[in-house]
């Protein structure tokens, strides 16, 4: 029976329009099916409205997985030196802020005018808004039922990225397709997300909202140096962001208060002084925060009023604040999902499930994660380019 398409295409966002370009653009027949109204929201919404696109430092140990080497082999075959050389074929300008992380000048526009240009180079037919109600296997591929009639291939990839924002469109598709298909599902949970704070801290801290302050934080394998920013609800900015992929969800955070200082022996040194401890902490740390961490800690006196052991303890304290969130912002307010599809039934090469010939899944409902920085659009490229050479 003759096929409608070769490949089918679920999701048209940054993976899965990769995907559908490159596979167009070797002469295979694609769809790409997509049931939201807009295409590419994520890029749009990303990077403040101009896509951190890329990190030029992106490697495997900037990625979270159940199978850490896995993401080793896509992102060695697409690089971030292919993504820029590109966007410079499309003439659209980008900086590097800090980091290497690479915005564009103008406008995430550019990136999702670039993707569909080149999906339209690749002869990429589109459906959408078009949800699709099921997807069934027979003996030359798949059969995808949609609401706007059905399409058949013998390549499936599966691009419908994680749980995050659901008002522009995400959905648990691509999971609930791989647990059809018998592939497992590492729980998706938030990543990239700002921590919720108990009461108790919140009546100390949260009048500090607004605040920022470069730290180091460490939760398990992670470690960020960055800044944190109290908020009404608890911590975030970077440096919490990037914790909270590590956060086991049940154990506190360490944070570095003044991660260029032994803060013991620098409090020591003023052991004699007159002027209260929140004072000296003002010329490190800004002076709200000073203020409300040594009320919290009961050390807004003067410094000589403290025993020499207290001062040690409250610099060891500074150096190692221990603070317990009470959980995440949750999916709306999250980057990226934590988790998916388990890459131990997927070819790192191709992205194919092993069982299931024909079947893909890349970009975020992969469980790879990537860091804060560009490194997730980068994973997206990668591994939609990577079933994008084979399918
Ligand atoms: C606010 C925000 C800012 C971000 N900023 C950055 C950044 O600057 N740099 C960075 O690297 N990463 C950033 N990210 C993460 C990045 O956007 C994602 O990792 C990336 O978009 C994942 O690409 P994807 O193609 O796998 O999934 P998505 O881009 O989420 O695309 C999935 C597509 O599938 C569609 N879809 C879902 N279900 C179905 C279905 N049942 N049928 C049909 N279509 C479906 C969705 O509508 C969507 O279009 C940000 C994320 C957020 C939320």
């Amino acid at each position: 029976m003759k096929r409608s398409h070769d490949v089918v295409v679920i999701g048209a966002g940054a993976a899965g329009m990769m995907c559908a370009a490159q596979a167009g653009q070797r002469g295979r027949r694609v769809l790409l099916i997509e049931h939201f109204d807009v295409v590419g929201e994520k890029i749009r919404i990303s990077g403040g409205g101009r896509c951190n696109f890329t990190n030029v430092n992106a490697n495997p140990t900037s990625y979270l997985s159940r199978n850490p080497d896995f993401c080793r082999s896509a992102l060695a075959r697409y690089t971030p030196a292919h993504f820029v050389g590109l966007i410079e074929r499309y003439g659209i300008g980008y900086h590097e802020k800090k980091l290497g992380q690479l915005f564009c000048d103008r406008s995430a526009h550019d990136i999702i005018a670039m993707l569909k240009a080149e999906c339209a180079r690749g002869a990429v037919e589109w459906k959408m808004p078009c949800a699709v109600d099921a997807v069934a296997r027979d003996d030359e591929g798949f059969r995808v039922v949609t609401a706007h009639g059905d399409a058949t291939c013998s390549s499936l990839v599966v691009a419908t990225g994680g749980l995050t924002v659901p008002k522009i469109g995400a959905t648990p598709f691509g999971y609930r397709l791989a647990a059809q298909f018998g592939l497992e599902v590492i729980t998706p949970t938030p990543a990239l997300v700002p921590l919720a704070m108990p009461p108790a801290f919140l009546a100390q801290f949260g009048a500090l909202s607004g605040a920022a302050v470069e730290v180091e934080v460490t939760h398990g394998a992670g470690r960020f140096r960055e800044n944190l920013l109290f908020t009404h609800r608890g911590l975030s900015g970077p440096a919490i962001l990037q914790i909270s992929s590590y956060w086991d969800g049940r154990t506190s955070i360490d944070i570095d208060l003044l991660p260029d200082l032994d803060a013991a022996s620098w409090l020591r040194a003023h052991a004699d002084s007159s002027a209260r401890m929140d004072n000296v902490l003002a010329e490190r740390l800004p002076a709200r925060l000073a203020r409300a961490w040594c009320l919290a800690h009961d050390v807004a006196v003067p410094m000589r009023m403290l025993p020499d052991q207290r001062l040690r303890e409250v610099g060891a304290q500074l150096n190692r604040w221990q603070v317990q969130p009470s959980g995440t912002l949750g999916f709306n307010k999250a980057e990226v999902t934590l988790g998916g599809v388990d890459t131990r039934r997927l070819s790192s090469k191709t992205m194919g499930a092993l069982d299931v010939p024909g079947l893909y899944f890349v970009g975020e409902v992969v469980d790879v994660t990537g860091w804060l920085g560009g490194y997730n659009f980068q994973w997206a490229w990668a591994s939609g380019h990577a079933a994008g050479q084979v399918v």
